[in-house]
């Protein structure tokens, strides 16, 4: 049984986050720690630790966090300027929170990815 993180309090609201999204599968909420002007993270509810983890049950989950991404952006006002989504798996990956969570950013020219 993987540990729970922060995130799991965030969907149960039991630590404050600014939420913009959830429903039965996903929940999405403004990054901490900002790296461009729109910074949201879009999570699975039900926690899968590292992309490592996923499997077929949770392709519900995985695709609702490219609708609710989508969706996101256009209500971010950053869909048609562009923007860049991420997930980071394990320590080469620069994964810091072993629930799996989609980075939306936005807002400004983003530049090279790797840079
Ligand atoms: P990772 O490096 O892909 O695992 O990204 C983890 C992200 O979670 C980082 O961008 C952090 O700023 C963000 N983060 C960590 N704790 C919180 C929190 O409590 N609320 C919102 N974002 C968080």
């Amino acid at each position: 049984m993987a540990e729970e993180t922060i995130f799991s309090k965030i969907i149960r609201d039991e630590i404050p986050a600014q939420k913009l999204y959830q429903d039965d599968l996903v929940t999405a909420f403004r990054d901490i720690s900002p790296q461009a002007p729109s910074h949201i993270l879009i999570i699975p509810n039900v926690l899968i630790p590292t992309m490592n983890d996923v499997a077929p049950e949770h392709e519900l989950a995985l695709g609702r966090m490219m609708t609710v991404a989508a969706k996101l952006a256009q209500q971010e006002g950053i869909a048609d300027d562009g923007y860049r989504l991420i997930i980071n798996c394990n320590q080469h990956g620069g994964q810091e929170v072993y629930h799996i969570h989609m980075h939306l950013l936005g807002g400004k020219p983003l530049g090279p990815m790797l840079s």
